[in-house]
């Protein structure tokens, strides 16, 4: 823990010093961002280190696998769905990144089928990600099986959001663009879905 505080005072004495005017004029407004991104948890997986993102562009959730369920106002807890609830109907954010990545730990396990270790959450919350699985199962080996359905569960996200109705709507109305990204750490680059439905790099 020593080297997140560490990082902490370095913060302070560096970046918070830095921008002081910057951060106190961001906090007395309300926060206006430009997009909201669905990453993974994964912790090698940083995105405002790797976008360039400042405090207050980007509305963030990151859970496992970068998954959105499907629209389901059942009074269960929803922490996807409240995010996205209060970005599009509150913010109003004008996009929505899903942003897969290589080498998902997520993916990994249900390619393998062994989410099922962590079952009290784990399992569920990847049933969501089953319909990829099954488009990606052609793929000719272990390594094309695990990208294919990781690019495939952005896919699933996208299609996902649009059950939910007021992003159907805004979408639909043009006041709302959503993009599909994946991004691969070993080779630091950028893919991104295009209408063809195929992943190109950037
Ligand atoms: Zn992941």
């Amino acid at each position: 823990m020593e080297k997140f505080l560490a990082g902490y005072r370095a913060f302070r004495e560096d970046y918070f010093k830095k921008n002081r005017a910057m951060i106190a004029e961001l906090m007395t407004k309300r926060q206006s961002p430009q997009a909201m991104m669905i990453a993974c948890s994964d912790s090698r997986i940083d995105p405002s280190l790797k976008f360039g993102a400042d405090p207050g562009d980007m509305f963030m959730v990151r859970n496992v696998a970068n998954l959105v369920p499907p629209y389901a106002p059942d009074g269960a807890y929803h922490g996807t769905s409240a995010a996205l609830e209060f970005a599009v109907l509150v913010l109003e954010v004008k996009n929505i990144i899903v942003m897969g990545h290589a080498r998902c730990g997520g993916i990994d396990a249900l390619v393998k089928h062994q989410e099922k270790a962590a079952t009290d959450f784990v399992a569920s919350w990847m049933k969501i990600a089953e319909q990829a699985l099954v488009r990606a199962r052609d793929a000719a080996t272990p390594e094309a099986l695990q990208r294919a359905c990781e690019q495939e569960t952005v896919k699933v996200s996208l299609e996902n959001l649009m059950t939910f109705p007021w992003i159907r709507a805004r979408v639909e109305a043009g006041k709302l663009e959503l993009h599909g990204w994946y991004f691969d750490l070993e080779t630091g680059t950028l893919h991104v879905l295009g209408q063809d439905g195929a992943f190109t790099q950037v």
